[in-house]
């Protein structure tokens, strides 16, 4: 663990558990106690009941030994159970956060595989955490010192007892290496087979949804699926197996550490019972004593083990702390104070998603004004959605700027730019909830407003046929009495979503592939006869959609190659009018 993470571990697993950190120290206490307790008595009771049977004496001890065990241990499962408790508050308030953070993250980092596996090594050390991790060493700490202080008090042969905790001391080189070099080869078999086992949780996900389950019968899909899962599980049993192969022989090392710890117990004592300078009592008393010693000097180098290997996740949950969120530009916005919006600019943007030389955008330079209604063609693959991406601030130019009102666009906060900009994206998501929460994402909601929004999407007539009208649930997955809408009519939910949400920046990002072209003309023309200053995005590849916008903007291979109205383009007899007069072909409905 490096600075970094120590002080990021500190922050947010024992700073926030203050005070009540004091359970640590008070189960490291009582369970040297309990140790010391489980040391002593046995062999002294015996001392009373031979050779002399001395029963009243050895009936105190028995009576002093299961009281004071009863009484340590309960104290002791109290101070645990609160401190499971506090790791357990603890590490559910990181994982808010982390949630909390995934959500504001940069689309494009949130997309990366690098984040991807932070994110899944990260995770992992949260159920074993840094405040579990830390309270172990300062528990075997305590626990290591007042056992050797029992040990060294109980054992009367002083030069004996430092002797062997000499010994094992000098062992425990060797049984840290052996056990660091276990922990090292589970991490790395998890490193080399992380991307099999992301695939395999992929497709317990996808095999889950409700969505994939069409897909899966219509094509018969379940064997493939399978097989893809086959050979993921077997990628990673295999590893695991050779992995257990390495680490069977590592185990050997600390094996036989603590048998020749143990062996040297039992000769030591031996040696002095036969001498006739211990009494059985004692010969129990001692070989406890050693084992104990012996057990915790153990247990540090598994601590320090530990350390070491909880760091390499908590290093990656540190790093998934330190990956750019959204709302950076929130206090800059705020402080400016400007919302309302009055011009979009595209200042020499380029873009590249591996951040190389294949560009998806090239030199784009547009400026649009509040209030103009634009649409956006262009082939597949021609960089329509990345433009959309990059004026919706989900993804940052590669070069150039998107200004809002003459402003970076990254000198907005998220919200600032959710109030400006209502997209509906081409690969849009509804909810599990209501027709009403995945319109308005509220239950209280502008009844007019709705209703004219409805009415707009033409999904009014819809929703008066179903029961429970808008509280309807869009799908049955959390209510039987859902209902499970048409593709058009879930993408009518999205369009209407988009429109209730009333910011001057609309943008349909061909939310309408489920639509028929003429049921998409119908509704894009009520869209472009919008009677307010809404400045409107219209994305579609049926350019006859298209033909009421004030501005055409033509794009092709990532570049703008051609600006106008229908007429002007059409006139100009180029790409545009090429592409018109194909579609137009098609489209005689
Ligand atoms: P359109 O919306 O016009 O179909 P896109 O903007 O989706 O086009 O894509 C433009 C180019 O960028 C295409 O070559 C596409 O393959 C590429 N692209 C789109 N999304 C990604 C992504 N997430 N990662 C890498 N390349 C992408």
């Amino acid at each position: 663990m490096n600075k970094k993470s120590i002080q990021f571990g500190y922050k947010h697993f024992i700073k926030p558990v203050g005070i009540k950190n004091i359970y640590i120290p008070a189960v490291g206490l009582l369970g040297s106690i309990a140790g010391i307790i489980n040391i002593y008595f046995p062999g002294a009771i015996i001392n009373r009941l031979y050779p002399n049977s001395e029963v009243r004496a050895a009936a105190i001890l028995v009576t002093v030994f299961c009281v004071s065990t009863l009484a340590v241990s309960s104290l002791n499962t109290f101070f645990m159970r609160k401190m499971d408790y506090e790791s357990l508050k603890v590490t559910t308030s990181v994982k808010k956060q982390l949630v909390s953070r995934q959500l504001s993250l940069n689309l494009l980092t949130m997309e990366s595989p690098e984040y991807a596996d932070d994110f899944s090594f990260g995770s992992k050390c949260l159920d074993r955490n840094f405040y579990s991790v830390i309270s172990g060493v300062i528990i075997s700490v305590i626990s290591l010192v007042l056992l050797l202080i029992g040990s060294v008090t109980i054992i009367r042969e002083k030069k004996i007892v430092c002797l062997y905790i000499v010994g094992s001391l000098l062992l425990l080189p060797a049984s840290y290496v052996a056990q660091n070099m276990i922990n090292k080869n589970k991490y790395s078999e998890q490193v080399a087979d992380n991307s099999e086992r992301r695939e395999m949780e992929t497709l317990q996900w996808n095999m889950l949804d409700l969505q994939y389950g069409q897909e899966v019968r219509a094509f018969g899909l379940r064997k493939f699926l399978a097989g893809k899962y086959n050979y993921c599980r077997n990628y990673v049993y295999d590893a695991m197996k050779v992995c257990c192969k390495k680490n069977a022989v590592w185990a050997i090392i600390p094996a036989v550490i603590f048998g020749t710890q143990l062996i040297a117990a039992y000769l030591l004592t031996m040696n002095q019972y036969t001498r006739g300078e211990i009494e059985v009592g004692d010969f129990v008393m001692y070989v406890a004593a050693f084992t104990g010693v012996a057990n915790a000097i153990m247990q540090i180098a598994d601590e320090a083990v530990r350390i070491k290997a909880e760091g390499r996740y908590f290093g990656a949950l540190q790093k998934c702390f330190t990956y750019d969120t959204e709302s950076e530009g929130e206090r800059l916005e705020r402080q400016t104070g400007e919302l309302s919006f009055k011009t979009l600019e595209f200042k020499d943007v380029s873009f590249s998603y591996g951040g190389d030389d294949t560009y998806a955008l090239k030199n784009i330079n547009l400026k649009i004004h509040e209030g103009e209604r634009i649409a956006i063609v262009g082939e597949n693959g021609s960089g329509k959605t990345t433009f959309i991406k990059l004026l919706t601030g989900l993804y940052k130019p590669t070069k150039g700027a998107v200004l809002i009102n003459g402003k970076d666009i990254s000198l907005f906060g998220k919200d600032e730019i959710s109030r400006l900009i209502s997209p509906v994206f081409q690969d849009y998501a509804l909810t599990y909830y209501t027709i009403r929460e995945n319109i308005a994402f509220a239950d209280e909601i502008d009844e007019e407003r709705m209703e004219a929004v409805l009415k707009e999407v033409g999904l009014d007539q819809k929703i008066e046929t179903l029961n429970k009208g808008i509280d309807t649930h869009v799908f049955y997955k959390l209510d039987n009495e859902g209902t499970e809408m048409s593709g058009g009519e879930l993408q009518k939910v999205a369009i209407a979503r988009a429109l209730y949400k009333d910011s001057p920046i609309l943008i349909l990002d061909e939310p309408t592939a489920a639509l028929s072209p003429k049921a998409e003309r119908e509704l894009y023309h009520r869209i472009w006869e919008f009677k307010d200053q809404r400045t409107i995005f219209l994305i579609s590849h049926r350019l006859s959609s298209c033909v009421e916008a004030e501005k055409i903007v033509v794009l092709k291979d990532g570049e703008i190659t051609e600006l106008g109205t229908h007429a002007e383009l059409t006139e100009a007899k180029g790409y545009y009018n090429s592409l018109f007069s194909a579609q137009a072909k098609n489209y005689k409905d």
